[in-house]
């Protein structure tokens, strides 16, 4: 068989294995092997795999394939911060991950879609517009990488967190997504636990219902306002699931699990949502919910319309609503040196939706610039 036409094992999740074994006339018991030696042990050849049998072993090497996406660039920031670029579609385009080093925990950033469709007026990905979901297996090489990456240089822990905050919104690439986080919380996976996966959406309210059937990982909600008013002009998809119904779903992924909390991401921008007002309005707003606040400082790249709010306003902002009993955290950019900041995670693919070269164009009209990647 060409190695194209092999089926890409790392797309499978256990119960997926299982089944691909069950219909190939195998036991089941050779997905948690297989699991194991590749997602454990960092081992992607077949022959290798020294306790399936030679003939399964030989089946698996003629029909099927562990393929990742090649690692194009790897960058290393002053602060320890590590990221990848990672070349799919024959290395046309990239996606990118990021690693943050913290002194009890490695957090892996992994992005989930090629672009994304949402638009918010501050992220530097809505500017290159979206070519197409990832797949499963794309997803979780970003973890592969990253973890034995992290082995190799001596740190036998690997990842021991992952949120999806880099490109794209997960919650519009559902199904590779939530295979992927399976793989990740799963004993024979990297056995992370539920609360060290934290799922970032912007929003999207419906497919938030389905999440708390089939998952309780983390989840982070991208606020960023108070109102609606504002909220539609920062994060576009409030237009169609306001404000009032993001909320109505967010009680209902923690009603009924004591231990669920919801994170609401605030990016602060300076002179739009961070005046003491919009702190009493959000405190208002969230108050009731168990939750947590991050205030994300805005992190700027070339031609952005916004800048990030004052220290001042930051710790104003922060004190009004820690004073109402939220926990209130600012988080710390990470990274900015490579450009592995929130935000800044861009990677490099064709733009299908034309955003990209609509955005180059209204730059041209402010002032003759073009976007540089
Ligand atoms: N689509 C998902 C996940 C990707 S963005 C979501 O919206 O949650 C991850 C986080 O980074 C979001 O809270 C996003 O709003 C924030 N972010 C985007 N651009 C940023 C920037 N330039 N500076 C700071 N945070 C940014």
């Amino acid at each position: 068989m060409s190695e194209a036409t092999k089926i890409n094992l790392l797309d499978f999740n256990r119960a997926a294995l299982e089944a691909f074994f069950v219909a190939n006339d195998e036991k089941p018991f050779h997905a948690r092997q297989l699991m194991q030696w590749v997602h454990q042990r960092g081992v992607i050849d077949f022959a290798q795999m020294t306790d399936l049998s030679k003939s399964l072993r030989e089946f698996l090497s003629a029909n099927c394939c562990i393929e990742r996406p090649r690692i194009l660039d790897r960058q290393h920031a002053a602060d320890g911060t590590r990221k990848w670029l990672l070349g799919v579609d024959d290395n046309d385009n990239a996606i990118e991950c990021v690693l943050i080093p913290e002194k009890s925990r490695m957090t892996l950033c992994v992005s989930s879609q090629l672009g994304c469709t949402l638009n918010c007026s501050f992220c530097s990905t809505a500017k290159q517009g979206f070519n197409r979901n990832l797949t499963t297996a794309e997803i979780i090489a970003q973890l592969h990488f990253a973890h034995h990456s992290l082995i190799a240089e001596g740190f036998p822990q690997g990842v021991t967190n992952v949120v999806f905050m880099g490109m794209g919104e997960p919650l519009m690439n559902f199904d590779p997504v939530i295979a992927a986080v399976d793989m990740m919380c799963d004993d024979f996976g990297y056995a992370l636990s539920k609360r060290r996966v934290t799922i970032s959406t912007a929003g999207v309210v419906p497919v938030m219902e389905k999440l708390q059937q089939v998952t309780d990982v983390a989840l982070a909600v991208s606020l960023h306002a108070p109102n609606d008013a504002l909220r539609d002009q920062l994060v576009p998809i409030n237009r169609k699931y306001p404000i009032s119904e993001l909320l109505r779903a967010c009680r209902g992924y923690v009603d009924g699990h004591r231990s669920r909390k919801i994170t609401f991401e605030y990016v602060m921008l300076a002179g739009v949502n961070d005046s003491l007002e919009h702190a009493r309005q959000l405190a208002t707003l969230i108050v009731d919910l168990p939750c947590k606040l991050n205030l994300i400082p805005f992190n700027p790249y070339p031609h952005a319309l916004y800048q990030c709010s004052s220290q001042e306003a930051i710790d104003r902002f922060r004190d009004h609503t820690a004073s109402k009993g939220i926990i209130t955290v600012t988080r710390r950019a990470r990274g900015e040196d490579i450009d592995a900041a929130c935000g800044q995670l861009v990677g490099a693919f064709k733009d299908r939706s034309r955003r990209s070269q609509k955005y180059q164009l209204s730059l041209k009209d402010v002032g003759g610039l073009t976007v540089a990647h």
